[in-house]
This record gives structure tokens, C-alpha cells and sequence, in this order.
């Protein structure tokens, strides 16, 4: 008797729970703190230092929006995720949030309510200094090409470009320019940001091509079906590059490159 009255007291909690939204209204709204799941291998977006702290362009700008939303920097908490990481993190709570070098794509969407594009980067590629050889992504055919696991770059050039370069496996971009100095690859194709960033660390002895194919658009990774979340999101990201902010931003941690980086507010994807 007892054991059914419990059943029935777990089976009543669970009804109100769902009727009162239960799993699909987890939002970032309202929330007191925040848990950002940033990159912490790629210079210039997301890198964590010796103190442990994450800077980058992906960290300020996650630091601007949670900010808007009423979470203080002494409030929020920096994770490291790796490109395979970001759908799973956000998914069973890890994360509330990421700001990754996040390419929307229609696969990811299926699993990730994505405000944004912040920012619109463009795949191009990263040779050996010196290297002649790789001018433009058809020139991948035959070389030896990084593969980082979970990232959507090696897809845009054998899946997308069909072109057949042999791909070999890493587990993130750091490691994929580690094995490009070693002469283990041939190349490295991903954002022109984060390519830069790599390019641009004391004497990496790489050079990017500039001849770059893609629109990678930059999302902010929200759990599924946070569309307020979202949709707020995508106001204070308006507000960032209307007040000046993201000039700023950008500015500060792109301002060196020899490459268009464009300073206008992106058109939006929407919340659904
Ligand atoms: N933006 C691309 C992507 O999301 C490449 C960089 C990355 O994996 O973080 O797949």
C-alpha cells in the first residue's frame, strides 16, 4: 500500500513538473550564475593561461553577454571544451552556455539552440612557412590534411569541396599545428581567426594561404529550446555592435591581421 501511494505521489510530482515546463524551460534567463564553455587551446579566442584564467575574443564577448544578462565576471566560470565537446556539454548540463568558435550549421542545429552569428569567420588554410605547394583549398587533393576531432572544417573540404585529401587525426587545433611543424600534415584548414592566432605565436614557422572558401558563422551554443535565451542573447549581441563594444573587441584581439575583419553587426539565423 505504501509502496503504490509513493508510485503515485512520484507519478503526480512528475506531471506538475512537466506541466509546469519543466526540462524545456532550463534557460539561461534569471540565472544567478553561469558555466561558459570556452576553447582553451587557441590563442586570440579562447586560451587558458598559466593562472587558469580563459582570455580570448570568445571570452570577452561571452563576458559582455552574461553581463547584460545579469551575471557579474566574480559570477561566471570558464570551462574548457574541445570541439567534440560543445553538444554534449551543453546537453547534460556541463555547460549553460558556449562561446567555442561555433560554426551554426543545419547538423548542429538539430541539437543546439544557437543565437547569434557574432561574428561571420572564413575557412582558409595554414601551410609550413615556405611551403609553395598549397595555394587554394583544390590544392589539398593528396595532402596530408588535420582532421580535429568534432570540428566541422575537415568536412567543408573532403564532404563539401569533395576534395580528397588524406585526413589525419587530432584531437584539437593546437595539436593539428603541432603535427604541421613536425612535418606529420601537410596542412591545417579552419577559421581564418584561429588560423591567425597559431600564425601569429612566436616563431610557429607557419604562414596562412588567404584564400579562404567558407562563411563560418559564430553562434552562442544555448541548451535546445532556449528561445528566450536566445532571443535576449541576440538583443545585448545588437547592442554590442551598435554602443561600440565589439569594435572594440575586435579591435583589441584582431587588430593585426592582415585580413578583412568585418566590424558590422551579422544578420541574425533566428531562435528555432
Ligand atoms: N568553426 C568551426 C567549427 O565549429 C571550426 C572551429 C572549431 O571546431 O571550433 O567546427
Amino acid at each position: 500500500m505504501i509502496v503504490i501511494v509513493a508510485v503515485l505521489l512520484v507519478g503526480v510530482a512528475l506531471v506538475a513538473y512537466r506541466a509546469g515546463g519543466g526540462e524545456a524551460t532550463a534557460s539561461i534567463i534569471g540565472k544567478k550564475s553561469l558555466r561558459i564553455g570556452v576553447k582553451s587551446d587557441q590563442p586570440g579566442l579562447g586560451l587558458r593561461m598559466w593562472d587558469g584564467t580563459f582570455t580570448g575574443f570568445d571570452v570577452d564577448v561571452a563576458t559582455y553577454v552574461a553581463g547584460r544578462l545579469g551575471v557579474g565576471p566574480d559570477d561566471l566560470s570558464f570551462v574548457g571544451l574541445t570541439s567534440k565537446e560543445r553538444e554534449a556539454a551543453l546537453d547534460d548540463g556541463t555547460v549553460d552556455i558556449v562561446f567555442a568558435t561555433y560554426s551554426i550549421t543545419p547538423e548542429r542545429k538539430g541539437k543546439v539552440t544557437f543565437g547569434g552569428p557574432y561574428y561571420v569567420a572564413h575557412q582558409d588554410i595554414l601551410v609550413r612557412a615556405g611551403d609553395r605547394s598549397i595555394k587554394n583549398v583544390s590544392d589539398l587533393r593528396g595532402k596530408r590534411l588535420c582532421q580535429a576531432a568534432g570540428s566541422n572544417s575537415w568536412r567543408r573540404v573532403t564532404e563539401e569541396r569533395k576534395v580528397a585529401a588524406t585526413l589525419v587525426a587530432a584531437s584539437n587545433y593546437s595539436e593539428c599545428v603541432t603535427a604541421l611543424k613536425e612535418g606529420r600534415m601537410d596542412a591545417v584548414s579552419t577559421d581564418d581567426l584561429i588560423l591567425a592566432g597559431f600564425a601569429a605565436a612566436n616563431g610557429s614557422g607557419t604562414t596562412m594561404v588567404k584564400a579562404p572558401f567558407t562563411n563560418e558563422k559564430y553562434g552562442v551554443g544555448l541548451k535546445k529550446g532556449d528561445v528566450e535565451g536566445c532571443q535576449a542573447v541576440n538583443r545585448y549581441l545588437t547592442e554590442m555592435y551598435q554602443n561600440g563594444a565589439a569594435k572594440t573587441l575586435l579591435t583589441e584581439w584582431f587588430g593585426s591581421v592582415d585580413f578583412a575583419v568585418g566590424a558590422s553587426v551579422p544578420e541574425f539565423e533566428g531562435c528555432n
